[in-house]
């Protein structure tokens, strides 16, 4: 029997559900921002006369680990692109870089084949993947990142100029923030990405002129009522539906699914219980600010983007590019 849905959040979690339900149910989509896609962000900038999408939430994906996006992409016609991902750090307190896809390029500053901290980091590198692996065969949140790192000897060189700014890149975390995070969970999140094996590196793909060209096919193709700029307020749960209030209305519905961060879903449930409040409460966000610019002296390191006018091309404080920091 067909229901009445709503779903709070167009990130892909909201898109997702909205897409799959609407095809047996009737489906409303809220969402608080003027636009639909959450992470999936696209920014259209152009230099000189030519036009780049430039995502700056979701970007990369690979087949093997994202099964579902992927069936949903090929179900949708959405083209897509090989890509690379590469590591590389520039330290500006030692002076010290290196990118990680190949030794020449491990050994861009030839003195480092003679460095005995350099050599100290990845004879470090080497061992925490091949030892920390064994973190996924125990339970519990076992030790903190630091910990483990202190415990198993690690350089200085191998913490401050590999494990940190990888960590804190990949969760968008502040630096030091990420020795706090249990170690599990980086080893974890480095397996699902097939980052464990130096040797052999996931085949990444990108959506073809930016990820909000998957937003855009949904949208083409769905029946869902969509409601825009319409932040929901309140949602309150009784015997036989919903009540749901947003900035525009309150109806009711049948179902609600939260496609929001914990703490946004926490704030609209009107009747949460001491469960929900406990498990939706723990996590906590920060507020990311993100540049996009064009200023190539920051490939060198060192420098930081002009004011408006030089030649930083746009400045923008993405909201939404929030992380959880527990
Ligand atoms: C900088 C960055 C880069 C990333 N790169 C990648 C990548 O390359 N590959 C990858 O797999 N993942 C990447 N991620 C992670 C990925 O983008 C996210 O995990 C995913 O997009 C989150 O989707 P979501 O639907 O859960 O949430 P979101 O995309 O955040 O969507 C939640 C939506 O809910 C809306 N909302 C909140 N409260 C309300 C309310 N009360 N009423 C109505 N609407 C509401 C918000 O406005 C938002 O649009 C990246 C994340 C960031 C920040």
């Amino acid at each position: 029997m067909s229901q009445r849905i709503a779903v709070v959040g167009s990130g892909i979690a909201g898109l997702a559900a909205a897409w799959w339900l609407s095809q047996r149910h009737e489906v409303t989509l809220y969402e608080a921002e003027r636009r639909f896609g959450g992470h999936t962000h696209t920014h259209a900038v152009t230099l000189g006369d030519r036009l780049y999408a430039v995502d700056s939430g979701f970007i990369v994906f690979n087949p093997l680990h994202y099964p579902l996006l992927s069936a949903l992409f090929d179900e949708l016609g959405v083209a897509t692109r090989p890509t690379t991902m590469s590591f590389s750090v520039h330290s500006e307190r030692s002076g010290v870089e290196y990118n990680a896809t190949s030794l020449n390029r491990l050994f861009c500053q030839r003195r480092n084949l003679v460095s005995p901290r350099f050599l100290g980091m990845v004879a470090d590198l080497v061992r925490f993947y091949r030892q920390a692996p064994a973190l996924l065969d125990t339970s519990g949140p076992g030790p903190t990142l630091g910990a483990y790192l202190a415990e198993g000897r690690y350089g200085e060189a191998f913490r401050d100029e590999h494990l940190i700014p990888m960590a804190s890149a990949l969760w968008s975390s502040p630096p030091r923030a990420v020795l706090d995070f249990p170690a599990r969970h980086l080893v974890a999140f480095l397996a699902n990405h097939q980052m464990l094996d130096l040797g052999a590196r996931a085949p990444w793909r990108v959506v073809d002129g930016g990820s909000a060209r998957y937003v855009e096919a949904l949208r083409r193709r769905w029946r869902v009522r969509e409601r825009i700029a319409c932040p929901v307020e309140s949602v309150t749960r009784e015997h036989d539906g919903v009540t749901l209030r947003s900035r525009a209305d309150t109806a009711r519905y049948d179902q609600v699914v939260l496609a929001c961060h914990a703490d946004q879903a926490l704030a609209v449930l009107d009747d949460a219980d001491d469960t929900e409040r406990a498990v939706l409460g723990a996590l906590r966000y920060q507020d990311n600010d993100a540049v996009l610019h064009t200023d190539a002296r920051l490939l060198r390191g060192g420098a930081r983007p002009g004011p408006p006018g030089t030649r930083t091309c746009r400045a923008i404080r993405m909201h939404h590019a929030r992380s959880a920091t527990a």
